[in-house]
């Protein structure tokens, strides 16, 4: 066997997510081929009539996935997650190996490869199928092995949902029209329109409500009523008196409307009293990065795309963020159930990497009045730590419908959608009334 001596390394631009190795031959007394030690900046190798894959691990009757990397490489270090992930769903259907050939640089060779990472396919026999260099996602390395027959059936969770475990039988007119929460009348809002009034469980609400509406805002706010906190009676929003005062507990901002300015009682309460106005640009300085509404920090996921920290509304319209802006983000969220943290970070529209690996999403669906199913909106989606959480928060909320997907499947459902339907994502309009 040849000996392979020298190792240079480079490491090529984050963006083209392949690390070049240039393998230098440095024997004396074998022949082979010589590389051309000026092209550092090439992808070249040693010329290798096809890798030896005849050699090598031939005998475990499972195909097999062999990751060529280096622990320092950074596309290698974001295959590392995916590799762990595989490891364990497919335990069984096929094996997963990672090699540093950093560490042993006699392997890069016996394999022929000329970039890290490279991801080589194997059938159960050892006969090469395929190979991949530069980072690969775990939804297209899924997806190569389907292409060679194999059956990932087995080892894929799954759980769904199409009918409620229970029936909703509160009034219309108790049901949020944004969050399907139920109304207290203390905080209720109404806007006035064509289709008749449409009710919302509180300021809030309504201003998510506001930040996704596609028409004409000017004067909107001559449409709304809100509920006078002493009194029970409706008053025009504009003409109320707002305090505003923070949850010590949650943080997020209570707001109660008065008809009378006298009535805020700041002393016991602390809060500040502001107008309508006021009230909305507060309201409405954060928002989804995806989807444009308006949020509360405490509720949203974080996403961090570009440097610029944002948020998603929900899950799924953090991991849009990626759509949006054509960013690699980094999305932290919480298990609906626990509140866990889960960590998605993204490569080219792909997951590169997930935290627990055992993360799964709900896809919140529900039947439009043609029969089909479509997304129940942002307050019926969510993140899980794992598939037994999510089955848990099922039970506890018997009137969700849906199925589970991965969180790879989340995004490439955005991924996959054009400009146009990005812009209309969420708004309303797009959604009737109920
Ligand atoms: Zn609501
Ligand atoms: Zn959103």
């Amino acid at each position: 066997m040849n000996k392979f001596g020298k190792i240079l390394i480079v490491i090529a631009l984050i963006a083209a997510v392949v690390v070049v190795i240039i393998i230098k031959q440095n024997n004396k007394a074998n022949s082979g081929a010589v590389v051309d030690e000026g092209s550092i900046n090439s992808v070249v190798g040693p010329e290798v009539e096809g890798p030896e894959t005849a050699k090598i691990d031939a005998s475990k009757g499972l195909p097999r996935l062999v990751d060529l990397g280096a622990d320092k490489c950074i596309p290698c270090k974001m295959m590392a997650p995916i590799l762990e992930e595989l490891k364990s769903e497919y335990e069984g259907t096929f094996k997963v190996e990672f090699i540093d050939v950093w560490k042993n640089p006699d392997e890069a060779p016996k394999y022929g490869i000329k970039l890290i990472p490279t991801q080589i396919f194997f059938d159960a026999s050892g006969k090469e199928l395929f190979r991949h260099e530069g980072f690969y996602s775990k939804e297209d390395i899924l997806s190569k092995w389907k292409e060679f027959g194999v059956d990932l059936s087995v080892s894929q969770p799954s759980f769904e949902r199409f009918k409620p475990a229970q029936l909703d039988d509160r009034g219309k007119d108790n049901i949020c029209y944004m969050c399907d929460g139920d109304i207290e009348h203390k905080t209720l809002v109404t806007v006035s329109t064509e289709k008749g009034p449409v009710r919302l469980c509180s300021p809030h609400c309504y201003f998510i409500m506001y930040s996704c509406l596609t028409e004409d805002k000017i004067d909107f706010e001559k449409k709304v009523s809100v509920t006078d906190w002493a009194t029970g009676e409706p008053v025009a929003a504009s003409e109320a008196m707002y305090l505003y005062s923070l949850d010590g507990r949650t943080g997020r901002p209570i707001i109660k409307a008065f008809t009378d300015r006298i009535r805020p009682d700041q002393a016991t309460s602390g809060g500040i009293v502001i107008n309508w106005q006021a009230l909305q640009d507060k309201e409405l300085v954060n928002c989804c990065g995806f989807c444009d509404r308006a949020c509360y920090p405490q509720d949203a996921a974080k996403v961090i795309a570009g440097g610029i920290h944002t948020f998603g509304c929900c899950s799924h319209c953090a991991l849009g963020v990626a759509a949006r802006s054509g960013l690699d983000i980094e999305v932290h969220e919480r298990d609906r159930l626990t509140g866990e943290p889960i960590v998605v970070k993204t490569l080219e529209g792909k997951v590169a990497s997930l935290e627990p690996a055992t993360a799964v999403a709900w896809f919140g669906q529900r039947q439009k009045p043609d029969g089909t199913w479509g997304s129940a909106g942002c307050f019926h989606q969510g993140f899980f730590v794992t598939l037994e959480n999510l089955k848990e928060w099922i039970d506890r909320n018997p009137h969700e419908t849906g199925k589970m997907i991965t969180i790879h499947q989340a995004l490439a459902n955005k991924m996959k959608l054009s400009p146009e339907q990005i812009q209309k994502a969420c708004k309303i309009g797009e959604c009737v009334p109920k």
